[in-house]
Order: structure tokens, then sequence, then C-alpha cells
């Protein structure tokens, strides 16, 4: 991936934040966190204003804008190409972020590594998601997709997620990437 974001990826760490975040008691969360009853309906009222403004709900209005953003800064830094058919994208709207390796069901730590992150057209990123990868795969062994190599079914551990019911990622791939991220 970009130099740019492999860099950023390193400072920032947004895993190992995401993890810090995820164990703050909610009180912690400097007050960003309405908790009392009265807090949260003025927040609902403050949205609903808000989302009638905007004539769109303000989470939708808030995706929209980070994209919009985002998008700015690709077009800028000349990042904006697709990273499945190699063409540039032209628009904010056909502008989505995607996984070079799909997460659900395989890695949780995937989704949120930033190395593993690509951007895609809106249609090469959702006909990657419809097709499944259609590998042959000889009786006992199993395709790695991070080493991408056929290797025994011993190589790879159980995943009751995957159709084939085994890990995405070999054994050995595995132990470097947890290693990898220590
Ligand atoms: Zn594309
Ligand atoms: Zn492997």
């Amino acid at each position: 991936m970009a130099e740019w974001l492999k860099a950023s990826a390193r400072k920032a760490d947004v895993s190992k934040q995401y993890r810090r975040f995820k164990s703050y008691p909610i009180r912690q969360c400097g007050g960003i966190m309405k908790t009392t009853e009265h807090g949260r309906r003025a927040a609902e009222k403050s949205n609903r204003k808000k989302s009638k403004f905007l004539g769109m709900s303000i989470s939708t209005a808030k995706s929209k804008l980070v994209r919009l953003l985002l998008f700015s800064f690709a077009e800028e830094l000349g990042r904006n190409t697709c990273y499945r058919c190699k063409q540039t994208i032209e628009t904010s709207e056909d502008f989505t972020i995607d996984h070079k390796e799909p997460w659900l069901h395989n890695d949780l730590d995937l989704f949120w590594d930033l190395e593993n992150i690509a951007f895609s057209h809106h249609g090469c990123n959702s006909s990657a998601a419809r097709r499944p990868t259609k590998i042959t795969r000889p009786n006992g062994t199993s395709w790695c997709s991070r080493c991408q190599s056929l290797l025994d079914k011993e190589e790879f551990s159980k995943n009751c997620g995957d159709p084939h019911g085994l890990s995405w990622i070999c054994k050995k791939c595995t132990r470097n990437y947890r290693r990898s991220r220590k």
C-alpha cells in the first residue's frame, strides 16, 4: 500500500488505539458519551434538528463528508487509483475504502490494519465482495491468501465461518502476522 498510508499506520496504529478505546469504561471517554437520560434525549433532539436541515440523517451526512474529504486528499496525492481495476476513480461517490484481504469471519485485525486498506471503485469493490474466491483446492489442500500458495490442510486452523471450514491464511502466516502486530 501507499507509503504515506503505511507511515500514518505506523504513527497512529489505529488498531491499538481501537483496543484501548474499547477497554475504556464509559465515564472515562472524556465526556463524549452522554450517559444520563436527559443528555441522551437532548442529543437525540439536536440530531433530529440537524438531520431535518440536512435532508438526510446526520450519520449519513457525516460519512459522506468523511468520504469527500478522504477523496480530495487521495486526489491531491494522486492516490485515487482503483486497487482492483487500476483505473482512476473520478468522483467521491465512486470512491470506496476496500479491504485487500477479507476480514469478515477471518480476522478482526484485518479490518483495522491500514496496510490491508486500499481504495477502489464502488462497482469493483462490491463485485469483489459478491464473487467468492474461486480457487481449485485439490483434496487435502487449501489456498493461503497471504503467502499465495496451495498448502496441506494441516497447515490451516479451523474457521467455522468460512465455507471451507478453514482459515483464509495458513498457520505460519497467522503467526507472522500476529508477531508483526506486537
Ligand atoms: Zn475499479
Ligand atoms: Zn500462508
